[in-house]
């Protein structure tokens, strides 16, 4: 198996307040956030990459340094002439916080146009990692074309994993993102949903209603977190349960199961030990709660 780790979606210009009526610029997005712990995770022998469409505008730039500079490898992500990155806005009302959005048009909307760039990629890679935001974001004829690219890569001796992050504002209607993760979900090695979201979108009674129905449509592993409850990891015909460690002042919870993701698969890449992967998972959302914002610079593998 090639050591590349290739996460795929988009990653956006964070404005965030600084308490005193202006803002700091940063980027995120839930790929992003998931390759960024993974760097951290993942033996050096292990390359981590990240595979979008940018502008060729300072502020594309500027997060292409960004990712670079967290040890990601940007050597292939696509560069439109035409397109810029897609921003947004944390606001904060009585302390509660809401996002406001510019990415209708942005560039990564475009990851999936170029069919041959996106073979040259994923034919890198070991490990491709995307989520339901990354299939969203696409026009309808690129999910078509990304799947399809899924399953060549898959066919070559790629493993596939996704995260549904569940966003219905993002997709033309709930039916469409309900069919398309479905699908997505069986060109997969691992589905790694969050079982808050699927109760709300797909109405599932319990987290093994969810790990079944992506069992059902094809999925290889499920793994569904579900906050401080246990974490379900299931194979057709073996399901199991596994506690996370409590854990005390939680501060925010923004990047919980971004960061699960990262450190359960660097664990099972290297161990294939699905306990050993869900303490690993788990550990690292427990630190990252503990902390504001998406990714929590201190934290080192335990
Ligand atoms: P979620 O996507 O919210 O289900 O959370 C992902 C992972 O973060 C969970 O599987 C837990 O490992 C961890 N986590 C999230 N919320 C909590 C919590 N309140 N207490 C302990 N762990 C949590």
């Amino acid at each position: 198996m090639s050591k590349t780790f290739l996460a795929i979606g988009e990653c956006m210009v964070e404005m965030a307040p600084n308490g005193s009526g202006s803002y700091v610029m940063g980027f995120a997005g839930d790929t992003l956030n998931t390759a960024w712990y993974t760097r951290k995770y993942l033996g050096d022998d292990w390359n981590v990459g990240y595979y979008t469409a940018v502008g060729s505008d300072e502020v594309s730039s500027r997060m292409l340094d960004f990712i670079q500079g967290s040890g990601i490898d940007v050597s292939a992500i696509r560069r439109l002439e035409d397109r810029t990155i897609g921003l947004y806005l944390i606001q904060l009302t009585e302390g509660e916080r809401s996002f406001a959005y510019w990415r209708s048009q942005s560039a990564a909307r475009c990851l999936a146009s170029d069919r041959s760039a996106l073979d040259a990629s994923l034919q890198q890679a070991g490990l491709i990692y995307f989520s339901g935001i990354t299939l969203a974001i696409l026009p309808a004829r690129d999910r078509t074309t990304f799947l399809q690219a899924l399953r060549t890569a898959r066919t070559a001796g790629a493993q596939v994993a996704f995260d549904p992050n569940l966003r219905p504002g993002l997709w033309e209607d709930a039916d469409t993102m309900r069919t398309s993760v479905t699908e997505a979900a069986g060109v997969c090695d691992f589905v790694m949903p969050s079982f808050e979201d699927e109760l709300t979108h797909f109405g599932d009674a319990d987290p093994n209603t969810s790990a079944e129905r992506y069992l059902a449509a094809g999925a290889g592993m499920v793994v569904v977190k579900n906050g401080p409850e246990d974490v379900i990891c299931a194979r057709t015909g073996d399901l199991r349960a596994f506690q996370p460690k409590s854990v005390a002042n939680i501060v925010d919870t923004t990047a919980a199961g971004d960061s699960f993701n990262a450190a359960f698969l660097a664990e099972y890449l290297s161990s294939e030990n699905v306990e050993a992967a869900v303490a690993a998972g788990a550990g690292l959302a427990g630190k990252v709660i503990q902390h504001r914002g998406a990714l929590v610079e201190c934290l080192q593998p335990a």
